[in-house]
């Protein structure tokens, strides 16, 4: 509880602060403290680490928040054997589509799950531990929240199906090939799904962070270029400030998968979150009118797709 009070006292300030001087529009603030209290709802109930209790009350928390919106969930469960490292983790993939029939399909993914270690806090005392996520998972997961609460109001256009996928398994253990396994299995097995393989789609982690800066990832840029200059297109057009339409870092994430099988997904990114893996990757780094402005972007970014020939 402690948090969540601390939390609501500094999106306060964050408003205040982001309104100061600046220049061009904002998000909507009510979208911004929506995604917020989303936000401090998960790391409330969190973290969703790997074999940590905590992991199945986010999984119920999202299943209900989407059924709220009147939306069907699909779930995609799976396991992955770590033989040499002697584990065994039972995963799971949320899903939820609109326009199920569609043939023309677009995804847009996130990572829901936390990792279960602070490999990168500068105290070795605090790096078994499970942290927040407030940025690495969580800010992502939101933005897939608000997503499909507009997209529950307002379909996609005609002929467009849209699948927003939260990714299990993002994080695995450091030094080993476990990692993006929700995306590794879905791109692989597709078919469960039921429905058509996506024709493009996008990647949304690490979307919350004050100071927030999303430039082009090498690995998108190079394989999925087309979806990047849309996306930065829009960005130009609203003033968003946080996209800033250079080159950038070349990040392996969940779009990988799909890259691989030649679907274009771009991964919208920022890396140097100076919190990333640290203890410190809490709510209160998080600036709400970021996550919002990477809402607004995206969801204009998928009103404006249309069916080939459409
Ligand atoms: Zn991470």
């Amino acid at each position: 509880m402690r948090r969540l009070l601390l939390a609501v006292a500094l999106l306060g300030a964050a408003c205040t602060n982001s309104r100061a001087g600046q220049v061009g529009p904002i998000s909507d603030p009510v979208r911004a403290r929506r995604m917020m209290e989303w936000a401090t709802r998960i790391v409330e109930a969190g973290p969703a680490a790997q074999g940590h209790p905590e992991k199945p009350r986010v999984q119920a928390l999202l299943k209900r928040e989407l059924r709220e919106m009147g939306l069907e969930v699909s779930q995609y469960p799976f396991t992955v054997d770590m033989p040499e490292l002697g584990m065994r983790w039972d995963l799971v993939n949320l899903m939820v589509s609109f326009r199920p029939e569609a043939k023309h399909r677009i995804l847009v993914g996130a990572h829901w799950d936390i990792r279960p270690w602070a490999d990168e806090d500068p105290d070795p005392a605090r790096r078994s531990l499970p942290f927040d996520g407030a940025n690495d998972g969580v800010s992502g997961t939101v933005v897939l929240l608000e997503l499909a609460r507009e997209l529950s109001r307002e379909p996609p256009p005609e002929g467009v199906g849209v699948d927003l996928v939260f990714f299990d398994g993002e994080e695995g253990p450091k030094d080993t090939p476990y990692h993006y396994l929700g995306s590794k299995d879905l791109a692989a097995n597709w078919a469960k799904t039921g429905v058509a393989l996506p024709a493009r789609g996008l990647i949304v982690d690490m979307v919350g962070r004050k100071g927030l800066t999303i430039r082009r990832e090498g690995f998108s840029q190079e394989r999925a270029r087309v979806v990047l200059d849309e996306v930065f297109a829009i960005a130009r057009k609203k003033g968003a400030r946080h996209f800033v339409d250079a080159p950038g870092k070349h990040i392996l994430d969940d779009h990988i998968a799909f890259l691989q099988r030649g679907i274009p997904v771009a991964n919208l990114i920022d890396i140097d979150d100076p919190n990333w893996h640290t203890q410190d990757d809490r709510l209160e780094n998080l600036d709400p009118h970021a996550m919002a402005e990477v809402a607004e972007v995206v969801l204009e970014w998928i009103r404006n797709q249309r069916p080939p020939g459409g």
